[in-house]
């Protein structure tokens, strides 16, 4: 085909582009050995509410126990599982796991919610909300409404329609849908109109800098504005310190996360410190930023 002549030519071209291949190859099969293998693992990180310090839940984040180079942030390893055959593996294996934190949380006695990030070719699965239905249906007791679907603005505009349709099946059976990273995409507005939406998620990327950078705080006050004018609530990423917290309030956001109020921890950590920061945040009083941010 045109295609493949096409490939070929630039293939003469640019020897390297071999290489590159070849490397993803070994990557995705590497990637496919440590998911049979048990060395994926999701880390939990706290999100807060900001007129009473509630902690409403976590944000599931994968992260890699490579046996020889340690813990490996998604940045290492999740470009080479894009639109490859192991990213809706990938997703499932995520998806269930939050799921089985969710059911511990619970048994435990925490009414915390969870929010997964979905990828695109996931979202698009003819098997993702019969997995979902069959999840809610054989845990009756749990609020649909405490998990959260994570979406980033970089679904192929030819699928935000199909897109969308998923979205509001998941929310026609109670579950919420938080668009990722607003703003950073090229379409943020097209996408805002287009999908289906519960909550919007500033991407820290403006929120780091906003206290030095008036064009950052420019952004976000005004992502703020109009999440409020769509009537949706809003959550700042890149929450580092407690002055950004106050400010963020000050500006009428609803949720943050970020370092200053915790790093994504191990599953096994949550409970604690969500018992810690209850404390905390109730010694402090409702509507006092907790000492710890
Ligand atoms: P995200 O969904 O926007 O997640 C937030 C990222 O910001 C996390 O990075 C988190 O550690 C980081 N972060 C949170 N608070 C702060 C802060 O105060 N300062 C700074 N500098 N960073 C902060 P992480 O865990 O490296 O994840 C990066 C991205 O990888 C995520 O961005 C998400 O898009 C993707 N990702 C992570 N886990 C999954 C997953 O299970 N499935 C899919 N499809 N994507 C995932
Ligand atoms: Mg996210
Ligand atoms: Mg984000
Ligand atoms: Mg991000």
């Amino acid at each position: 085909s045109a295609k493949e002549k096409g490939r070929n030519q630039f293939h003469m071209f640019d020897p390297g582009l071999d290489e590159c291949r070849r490397q993803r190859r070994n990557q995705l099969m590497e990637l496919s050995r440590a998911l049979e293998h048990g060395e994926l693992e999701l880390f939990f990180q706290p999100q807060v509410r900001v007129s009473d310090n509630a902690l409403i839940g976590f944000e599931a984040l994968i992260r890699w126990r490579h046996p020889e180079r340690g813990l490996l942030l998604p940045h290492q390893f999740l470009p080479a599982v894009a639109d490859s055959h192991l990213e809706t593996p990938l997703g499932q294996w995520v998806l269930k796991e939050a799921l089985q934190q969710l059911n511990l949380w619970r048994a435990a006695g925490e009414s915390l919610g969870v929010s997964i990030n979905i990828s695109v070719q996931h979202l698009l699965d003819r098997n993702f909300v019969p997995h979902l239905e069959d999840y809610l249906h054989s845990h009756p007791d749990v609020d649909p409404g405490s998990i959260t679907l994570e979406v980033l603005e970089t679904a192929a505009l030819k699928d935000l329609k199909r897109a969308s349709e998923v979205l509001t099946r998941c929310q026609g059976l109670g579950l919420q849908v938080a668009l990722d990273d607003f703003g950073t995409g090229f379409s943020s507005l097209t996408y805002l109109r287009t999908l289906p939406v519960d909550l919007i998620k500033i991407d820290q990327s403006f929120v780091l800098n906003m206290l030095d950078d008036a064009s950052d705080r420019a952004i976000v006050e005004s992502v703020i504005f109009l999440a409020q004018r769509f009537a949706h609530p809003v959550l700042a990423e890149g929450v580092e310190t407690m002055e950004h917290a106050s400010v963020l309030r000050e500006m009428g956001c609803n949720l943050v996360q970020g370092f200053g109020i915790a790093r994504p921890m191990p599953a096994a950590d949550t409970l604690a410190w969500a018992r810690q920061w209850r404390g905390q945040a109730q010694r402090q009083g409702a509507g006092r930023l907790s000492p710890s941010l």
